[in-house]
């Protein structure tokens, strides 16, 4: 069941978690980061600094769930990492195993009861699970559960897994999550920890990344590679799309549960959500990004005085324009980082502030000037527009605004939370309807073409980009679709 909120739910106020800032709440929002360590002695703490590094993967609520071979320990809470993991939490989380989850929810309310790891009693002994991605036929699965008398504890999709693991007739844990795995469809990186092992489990599209890792011989896993590179552990490899690989005390096995001819990555992990310092899908994003800026520039032959981008996630491609174009680069709009979630109320007088809250033009370098504007995607527009004409009220003589993806036209199915497509701006009017909205000189869309050359993923993978064509690799009813499948 697809969570969307109305603005008009919460007040007008225009994302539906207090938890959401600003100037992010007209974005796309990544669903979740996982992380796991298997057979360290300090499980746990890596655990709460591999989250620490996948903060920006969803800020509404963390866990971890470790094991001493034994019994699981379970903590979680509403939050930032920081704010849920005290020292004396991180004490009771006893063993030398550990998997954890920083939640955005993108199925299943914001509440305590829906933070992961969700951790349920089967068959095979406790079994804990984190899972980044979305179940796009988790309502089917969930009816079914319930009509053979499962019931569940939270309203997410991921508890279905472990429902279906627990109604699988078989006598070992491999067969019963091999069984379990057949009928999901959709975007699913999950991780599992059982009393003495670890599992780590990618969908057969590849949806959302997962990675493998080694420090002091442990084996760790994580969404993305900055989780590695805080806790100074070494990149091994991505988990394969439709591949399960156990981690026990006899090392590491690798099968395949499924195979795909084609692959779906999600384009938006380099676009937008993944940190620039990570390695996704065998690429470092922010060359990828810098990729994008080159391409957009050899697609929009502009002449202007500088090149600014809207931080953070628009410098990579402004820096990559700037470099194709030789147009001058410069830190136009200053970012404010230290904003806390106490000044992020659901009040007009903070709406009021709108995005210069968040967001500060720097008159020096703007007055006078031609100004191309790079910024990754464009929503509802809203934000936009407020930035625009932020960047307009420091003098600036023109706009061209450069978006270095296609215009969005669908929403997500696959564990990103995005609007309907009703409130997709792209999909309702033209290129120059929303120039006019935004109420920049020019604005300029990155072709599909050009944004695939710029991905080129090292192993030959395809990639989704279904929120661009409203065509989808995976299909099910419940997402409410007439278009074909890509
Ligand atoms: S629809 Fe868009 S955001 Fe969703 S997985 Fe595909 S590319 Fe990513």
């Amino acid at each position: 069941m697809k969570h969307d909120i109305d603005s008009e739910d919460l007040g007008g106020w225009p994302f539906p978690c207090a938890y959401r800032n600003y100037t992010d709440a007209d974005r796309f929002h990544d669903g979740c980061g996982i992380f796991g360590i298997f057979n360290h002695p300090k499980a746990a703490r890596l655990s709460y600094l591999g989250l620490y590094a996948l903060q920006h993967r969803g800020q509404e609520s963390a866990g971890i769930c470790s094991s001493d071979g034994h019994h699981l320990f379970h903590e979680k809470g509403m939050g930032y990492v920081s704010d849920v993991f005290t020292q004396s939490r991180l004490g009771a989380l006893h063993g030398h195993h550990a998997i954890g989850h920083v939640r955005y929810s993108t199925a299943g309310e914001s509440k305590l009861q829906n933070a992961q790891p969700i951790v349920t009693e089967t068959l095979y002994g406790p079994i804990a699970l984190g899972h980044n991605g979305n179940i796009a036929n988790a309502a089917g699965l969930r009816r079914d559960l319930i009509r053979r008398h499962e019931s569940f504890f939270t309203t997410s999709d991921s508890e279905i897994i472990l429902k279906l693991i627990g109604q699988a007739e078989q006598t070992e844990l491999d067969s019963a999550l091999r069984d379990a795995l057949v009928p999901l469809a959709g975007a699913f990186s999950l991780l599992f920890l059982t009393r003495d092992r670890l599992i780590a489990v990618r969908d057969p599209f590849g949806f959302r990344p997962l990675c493998i890792g080694q420090l002091d011989g442990s084996y760790v896993f994580a969404s993305e590679t900055s989780a590695f590179d805080l806790i100074g552990a070494r990149y091994l490899c991505d988990v394969e799309p439709g591949e399960v690989v156990f981690c026990d005390p006899g090392g590491l096995r690798r099968t395949r549960y499924a195979q795909m001819p084609n692959h779906a990555q999600c384009v938006f992990e380099h676009i937008y959500f993944s940190r620039p310092d990570s390695l996704v899908f065998g690429r470092n994003v922010n060359q990828v990004r810098y990729q994008l800026g080159r391409q957009m520039a050899r697609e929009f032959p502009l002449g202007a005085d500088v090149v600014v981008p809207v931080p953070d996630s628009g410098v990579s491609a402004a820096l990559g324009f700037s470099a194709e174009s030789a147009i001058p680069f410069d830190f136009g709009i200053i970012r404010n980082h230290y904003i806390g979630r106490t000044f992020i109320q659901p009040t007009q007088a903070i709406r009021e502030f709108g995005v210069r809250v968040k967001l500060n033009p720097v008159r020096e370098i703007l007055e006078g000037k031609e100004v191309v504007l790079i910024d990754d995607s464009i929503v509802r527009g809203t934000t936009s527009r407020e930035i625009c004409q932020m960047v307009r009220s420091a003098g600036v003589r023109k706009i061209h605004l450069c978006i270095s993806s296609p215009p969005i036209i669908s929403p997500c199915f696959y564990g990103i939370d995005t609007p309907r497509t009703r409130e997709l701006i792209a999909a309702n009017q033209s290129v120059e309807e929303i120039a006019h909205f935004l109420g920049v000189d020019s604005l300029h869309y990155l072709s599909h073409p050009g944004l695939l050359a710029s991905m080129s993923d090292p192993q030959g993978r395809s990639f989704c980009t279904s929120c661009f064509t409203g065509k989808y690799p995976v299909v099910t009813a419940e997402m409410g679709i007439e278009s074909p499948p890509a």
